[in-house]
């Protein structure tokens, strides 16, 4: 079997294209734009490219974007001062401080100062039990995108066998309390999980998502499974540059999937696109208005 390729760019300007009547239609009703502010603390230059293109998507789904550097000397009293202020702020529906923060700063904190109403990545203790106990919530973007990705390709998750590789809290844990709400069998594996090739044999959808450079083989995925690959990871090569693969052998995997997605160009482009979508959702939920339909 030669498996599809899940295009997450085209999957990704659907939801970005949908994103953007609907914050067209939220400013016709209400006078102002959904508003997303990004927080960069430090010059991590990784960081600084996704608080950068975050800010190109807000401003190109018709949202208003507010951006925040600060020097990586920012003291945590700083920064928290900062985000009270955005929690202060009417035109700021969304917040999101950008990971990693330098070493005097400890994330868990910030993260539990901003609005939950605000918390447009979903990392907030309220919006990760809310998920956890089925109750209304902002969901970590990258699991959100993942799933919309499953679900256009299966339909139905109920009954099906996943297995979620990783434990994060920003990406496994979170996805495997979505595959449970979507009634799916589900595993999560971790780095003490025992002979994980036999545990991602029998899966019918394997989320991997561990930071290690095409660790799952072609030969673990069973015939027919979803492959859905988070993993981000450079690695060089042999003209001394660099390229970017996923957690997933590609090529062998390919060869048993029936379908899976590439890196880059899967999941990637999902999170940002996930991100503008939960902006104009904190949006509605603030202004008391219903969710918007259609992301
Ligand atoms: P993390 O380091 O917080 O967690 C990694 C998880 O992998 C841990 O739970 C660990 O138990 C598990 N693990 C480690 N070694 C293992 C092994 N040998 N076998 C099985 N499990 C093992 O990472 P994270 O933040 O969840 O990110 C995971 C990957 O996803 C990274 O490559 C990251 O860059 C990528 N990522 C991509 C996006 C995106 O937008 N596409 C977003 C977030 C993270």
């Amino acid at each position: 079997m030669t498996a599809t390729i899940i295009d997450g760019k085209a999957a990704a300007a659907g939801v970005r294209a949908r994103v953007a009547e609907i914050a067209a239609d939220f400013a016709k009703r209400t006078g102002r734009q959904p508003g997303l502010a990004t927080v960069l603390v430090g010059e991590d230059p990784a960081s600084a490219v996704y608080v950068r293109s975050k800010g190109k998507a807000t401003s190109e789904a018709g949202m208003a974007s507010f951006s925040h550097k600060l020097p990586d000397t920012t003291s945590e009293a700083e920064l928290l001062a900062l985000v009270d202020q955005l929690n202060r702020d009417d035109a700021v529906d969304g917040i999101l401080v950008q990971l990693p923060l330098p070493p005097q700063i400890d994330a868990s904190r910030v993260i539990a100062e901003i609005d939950p109403a605000k918390d447009v990545d979903g990392f907030h203790p309220v919006n990760a039990g809310r998920l956890a106990t089925g109750l209304e919530a902002l969901v970590p973007c990258t699991p959100y995108g993942c799933l919309y990705l499953l679900k256009q390709q299966l339909g139905s998750l109920a009954g099906r066998e996943a297995v979620v590789i990783g434990r994060s809290n920003i990406v496994g844990k979170p996805m495997a309390l979505l595959l449970i709400g979507e009634s799916a069998t589900v595993t999560v594996a971790h780095s003490r999980t025992k002979d994980l090739p036999d545990v991602v044999r029998r899966a019918d959808i394997v989320v991997a998502a561990v930071g290690r450079p095409e660790m799952v083989k072609g030969d673990w995925i069973k015939p027919g499974a979803v492959v859905i690959d988070v993993g981000i990871n450079r690695i060089p090569t042999d003209d001394g540059k660099s390229r970017l693969v996923g957690d997933v052998d590609f090529a062998g995997a390919s060869e048993n999937a029936a379908a899976i997605t590439p890196v880059p160009g899967g999941v990637g482009p999902m999170t940002i696109a996930m991100l503008l979508r939960n902006t104009v959702v904190a949006a509605h939920r603030r202004a008391a208005m219903p969710d918007p339909e259609g992301v």
